[in-house]
């Protein structure tokens, strides 16, 4: 049976992440990764490292989405540095983009409140019209204004899963794909062997791990009420366009509109909750085409070229769940509907937490390079949802 320190169970951005963050520091790490058929929201998001709006109802969200984007920039050149690659980062500001006046202040009332939470270090601008205008001169007279939030940019999403997938192997990761894992089972400890989970695919692999680091997406169903975690999470559809090249004119991604480094225009992303069905309608092709037009004129004579529909992984409340099993100590459950946005918290704090010998500590446990005071880590366990 083959042996590590840490078993990854799902290679998207979350699990890789997390597998590079422990491969840095020195842990051995095996990753396991379904078929070329597994639902998998990293091939199919909109690729904003974004800050804006994340933890107005949860503070503790908030700064753990801005630590993530503040890390972000020295991630990226980690990664570039290993593998060559670059990944496109850009952290410039970005706006949400409001066609109403009401809707805009709506909006600015709840970041006011968010700011006040956070002792005021929340930096975002109200922009009306005009001022938006300057910033962006190809906005469209339909548009009221905008948030502009400085933390916010985005990244060339598809490459940088790549390099994800490139960088474990480079720092000697064992993948182990194209079957599913179907169990894992905690190992009763005895004088030979050191307890840990054996770790079974389809394909009649066995594993043995002394931690198992469940990150299987939507996959994570299945397998986590073995190891006693509750899972909740559903599946949420987003839809996005894109258009052919064009001659740069946006300068900033919005949350909805964003001009990629090669050029085309990314439209996006509805949010539907129609289950586990990831087919492409015509009728939210239709609505995110006309938003974009309205937002950006230009936008009607681009032909589109591709559009897709993938699905998020979304808890009850919207926030990250990284549960330690109590009934199976060593097993860890992660996810989160911004595994982008958290990855480089993830290759980071994350493991701290994953690595560290007391997991349980959650209330009291200190992240070394965490910049935050008052940091609660328990926010994000899964017992927010006993009741
Ligand atoms: C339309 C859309 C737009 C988005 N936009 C953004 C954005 O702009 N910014 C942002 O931060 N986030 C965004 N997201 C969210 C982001 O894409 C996800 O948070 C992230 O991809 C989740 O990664 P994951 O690794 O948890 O899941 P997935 O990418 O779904 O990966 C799960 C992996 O687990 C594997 N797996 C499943 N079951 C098993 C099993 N039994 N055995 C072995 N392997 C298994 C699968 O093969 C898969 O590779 C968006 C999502 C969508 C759908």
């Amino acid at each position: 049976m083959s042996e590590s320190e840490f078993a990854v169970v799902g290679g998207g951005v979350v699990g890789l992440s997390i597998a590079y963050g422990l491969l840095c520091k020195g842990k051995s790490v095996s990753i396991f990764d379904e078929n070329d058929n597994a639902l998998r929201a990293s091939r199919g998001n909109f690729g904003l490292v974004w800050v804006q709006g994340k933890g107005a109802k949860l503070p503790e969200y908030a700064k753990w989405t801005r630590q993530s984007a503040r890390a972000w920039k020295l991630f990226a050149e980690d990664l570039t540095q290993e593998s060559g690659i670059d990944l496109h980062l850009q952290q410039r500001g970005g706006y949400s983009i409001y066609l109403s006046e009401q809707s805009l202040t709506t909006r600015a009332e709840r970041l006011y409140k968010l700011k006040d939470h956070l002792g005021g270090d929340y930096p975002f601008e109200v922009l009306d019209h005009n001022a938006l205008k300057k910033e962006e001169p190809q906005i469209g007279p339909k548009v009221a204004g905008a948030i502009l939030h400085h933390e916010d940019g985005h990244v060339n999403s598809l490459l940088f899963l790549r390099t994800l997938a490139q960088v474990v192997r480079i720092k000697k990761a064992r993948m182990i794909t194209g079957s599913p894992v179907t169990s894992i089972e905690p190992v009763a400890e005895s004088q030979s062997v050191p307890g840990g989970f054996c770790v079974q695919t389809s394909g009649g692999e066995m594993h043995h791990a002394q931690k198992v680091v469940l990150c299987a997406g939507l996959g994570s169903r299945t397998l986590g009420k073995s190891l006693g975690f509750s899972v909740p999470i559903r599946a949420q559809r987003g839809q996005v366009l894109v258009t052919e090249k064009m001659p740069s004119f946006i300068n900033r991604p919005s949350d909805e509109i964003r001009q990629v480094d090669e050029g085309g225009i990314q439209i996006g992303a509805s949010a539907e909750e129609v289950g586990p069905d990831d087919r492409e309608t015509l009728d939210i092709t239709a609505r995110l085409a006309k938003n974009a037009i309205d937002q950006y004129p230009a936008l009607a004579q681009a032909s589109l070229v591709r559009s897709w529909a993938a699905l998020r992984i979304m808890s009850p409340d919207g926030f990250p769940i990284y549960q330690h099993s109590q009934q199976s100590p060593g097993a860890f459950f992660v996810t989160c509907h911004s595994g982008i946005t958290l990855a480089a918290a993830h290759a980071s704090l994350l493991t701290d937490w994953l690595s560290s010998d007391n997991p349980d500590t959650y209330s009291d446990f200190r992240f070394p390079s965490f910049n935050f005071a008052e940091f609660n880590f328990k926010a994000f366990s899964e017992d927010r949802f006993d009741a």
